[in-house]
């Protein structure tokens, strides 16, 4: 049992409002589950052996939970994608898991597109240091679409540059209702937890344009039909209005980038029971990326010039709205709470925005054993010295102490804790017999 003991501020997930605010509380936590939270009281019994850690100067948050994430990426040019599907993919795979959760305090990241269930496994098997993972494993468009990276020089095709088919991961790039049908069928089979689509074209893509759509709407009735009939919901990358209203129109459960949502749209998608993840921050950060191609470049500011406006609509229509970072730049893994700050600029209320990382988020995505700070969830949480509720930003400059994943430290801040390091994580899988090294992989 650890307690952590009269916790100055805690916000515990469960709404954008006051309530959801704690001050001087212990929280309980056993078998890396909360198992209480109480008003402090040093003199409450515990059993024998029951660490007590001192939380008076520290604010503490449920752990983040990233609804766009792409781990089998870190850089759109076309030498990192290159590099992404070499295979010493697996290895920047590695060390992006391992800096979104002990860096970016993501302890749940739903993965839209890239990773495979391998990666998934290795982390829940401890192989690998990570937060846990929901994943689309593929990002379906059409051919010419978003998943389509020919590249500028039109070369490539079907061999996308972005996520090439291979083990476990069929071709993103699909055509015609029946074909879609069974590439849905496909993703189901290599275990995803959602499907990821494409409704318009993207921002980084080198040849679609921004104003279109994507797939027909007899394309979208085929997956989401299909992807129902599988236990699984449908996201859809969707920028303009013409592929929002089909996302809407044809079962899409969430709305991701939103950038063209006026306000008849966002009727219709909460008239729907529709979410949005807007993925503020990467709209504002590619704006000073370095050598994009003329081409995008022209997108990224067309989207720029109008997403905080869909933003502030959605947020006003009553639309759930969660946080998601879409990390395509270098240097994005392991600052994922810059989505946060960027939201906050955008105009939400902090709280507003933390929930919609936290609760909110863990509610939409199927992972409803965590988000929140209340007895029988899993022990997911940040403990930080500053307010970082308020101030988010300050995640990055030396405010998060520690990021606890199901009760186990990750970051060394609070050494009373049971701790994983990467080393701990090396020398147990190689010194483990029942798994005859890592052989049970
Ligand atoms: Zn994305």
């Amino acid at each position: 049992m650890i307690v952590l003991s009269n916790i100055q501020t805690l916000y515990d997930g469960t709404s954008a409002t006051e309530a959801a605010i704690h001050h001087h509380v212990d929280v309980w936590i056993d078998q890396g589950k909360i198992q209480a939270i109480h008003p402090h009281d040093p003199h409450r019994p515990t059993q024998s052996g029951t660490c007590r850690i001192e939380c008076t100067d520290y604010t503490v948050t449920p752990g983040l939970i990233d609804c766009h994430g792409h781990i089998m990426l870190f850089g759109i040019r076309r030498e990192e994608l290159e590099r992404m599907n070499a295979p010493a993919g697996l290895l920047y795979a590695e060390r992006i898991l391992h800096t979104t959760l002990v860096d970016g305090g993501v302890t749940t990241l739903r993965d839209v597109g890239g990773a495979t269930h391998v990666l998934k496994r290795w982390v829940e098997a401890g192989y690998m240091i990570g937060p846990r993972l929901k994943l689309a494993i593929c990002m379906l468009s059409t051919t010419g679409g978003h998943a389509d990276f020919r590249g500028p020089d039109r070369c490539c095709g079907e061999v996308s540059r972005l996520w090439p088919p291979g083990p476990g991961r069929p071709s993103s790039i699909v055509d015609g209702p029946w074909a879609c049908r069974k590439r849905v069928r496909e993703i189901a089979a290599c275990g995803a937890d959602l499907i990821k689509i494409c409704a318009s074209p993207g921002v980084v893509s080198p040849t679609d344009k921004l104003e279109h759509r994507d797939f027909t709407a007899a394309e979208l009735d085929a997956i989401c039909d299909e992807a129902a009939a599988r236990g699984l919901y449908v996201a859809a990358h969707a920028h303009s209005r013409q592929g929002i209203a089909l996302a809407i129109a044809h079962g899409v459960k969430d709305i991701q980038h939103i950038s063209y949502l006026d306000e008849a749209l966002a009727e219709q998608a909460y008239a729907k029971g529709c979410i949005v993840t807007p993925t503020s921050w990467i709209s504002q950060a590619l704006v000073d990326a370095p050598d994009l191609d003329p081409f995008v470049r022209e997108k990224v500011l067309q989207v720029a010039a109008v997403h905080s406006r869909a933003v502030d609509i959605a947020y006003r229509s009553g639309l759930p709205l969660l946080a998601g970072t879409d990390p395509v730049l270098p240097g994005m893994h392991g600052r994922n709470y810059m989505e946060l700050v960027s939201l906050i600029k955008d105009g939400l209320p902090p709280l507003a925005a933390w929930h919609g990382a936290t609760g909110l988020a863990a509610a939409h995505i199927g992972q409803d054993d965590a988000g929140t700070l209340t007895p029988g969830k899993r022990a997911d949480l940040l403990v930080c010295n500053q307010n970082v509720i308020e101030y988010p930003d300050r995640l990055g400059q030396g405010a998060l102490v520690e990021v606890i994943k199901d009760g186990t430290g990750y970051r060394g801040g609070l050494a009373a804790l049971p701790q994983r390091t990467f080393r701990s994580c090396v020398v147990e899988a190689l010194n483990d017999d029942r798994r005859c090294g890592l052989g049970g992989l």
